[in-house]
């Protein structure tokens, strides 16, 4: 079983959602694995509403180096060292990981990543690699953004889910995504083209051009996002094709 929650669908500057964040649980012969796919500067009390355990997070994925999608990683650590955490935490990404999550810790609270009682991994997986989390396949392709950002999937049994981080769809990004269970995109404007951000209608084609069964929009603009829930109420399904879903902060879907 897997079970996908969007802890924050917000974009970085949003009063009333968190940054966008979501927690992949998956469920195997009675182990668990948890994998966070990004943790911004207001997404991390979230995390820590969801999952008040501090051993329960296997691995973080980050999509790139805004504060939006990285910047909660050095308060999440540092509350996992006060409570006691001692199993290892996997944080995967693109290349030069490690030394942006060191800096960030160092800014953040000087000294500590050495004090952590628990052993912090990092893993690579530029585009092209094929990385094993457990029994997950874990694969990256590059969209087009402000900043370096990799899209994200993971294929766990027959579920893949799809997650594009920021950024314009690119070929790159639409081959990765082929036969999605889930995809999620950030969906920065209804149409209007913004350089480096996907819009909702480039969202909706391209779960069209890939096959995808489900497509969730999140990081929508502030002051767009409840005119995109009132322009897609009547949707919902396209064409029998894909569902279209705007998920809440907090919802759940089981895939
Ligand atoms: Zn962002
Ligand atoms: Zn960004």
């Amino acid at each position: 079983m897997l079970e996908v929650v969007f802890l924050g669908v917000g974009e970085a500057f949003d009063e009333k959602n968190p940054n966008t964040s979501i927690l992949i649980r998956i469920q195997e012969k009675g182990a668990e694995t948890n994998i966070l796919l990004d943790c911004g500067f207001s997404a991390v009390p979230q995390v820590w509403k969801e999952i008040p355990d501090p051993e329960e997070i296997d691995s973080i994925w980050i999509s790139h180096f805004h504060g939006d999608h990285f910047m909660g990683v050095p308060p999440l650590l540092v509350r996992y060292w006060e409570e006691g955490r001692k199993k290892p935490i996997t944080i995967m990404g693109q290349k030069g990981i490690k030394a942006k999550i060191t800096d960030a810790m160092e800014i953040a609270y000087p000294g500590f990543t050495e004090r952590l009682n628990f052993p912090v991994e990092f893993v690579e997986i530029e585009p092209g690699e094929e990385i094993y989390f457990r029994d997950n396949k874990l694969r990256s392709a590059e969209n087009e953004h402000s900043r370096r950002d990799l899209a994200l999937r993971i294929d766990s049994g027959d579920i893949a889910i799809f997650y594009s981080g920021d950024g314009r769809p690119t070929q790159e990004t639409k081959n990765l995504a082929q036969n999605s269970t889930l995809l999620i995109h950030e969906s920065f404007r209804f149409e209007k083209e913004i350089p480096g951000h996907g819009t909702v209608l480039g969202s909706m084609s391209m779960a069209r051009d890939t096959g995808s069964e489900r497509l969730a929009l999140v990081h929508i603009q502030r002051d767009e996002r409840q005119k995109v829930i009132e322009r897609l109420k009547p949707i919902q399904y396209v064409k029998g094709i894909y569902q279209i879903l705007v998920p809440e902060n907090m919802e759940r879907l089981i895939l």
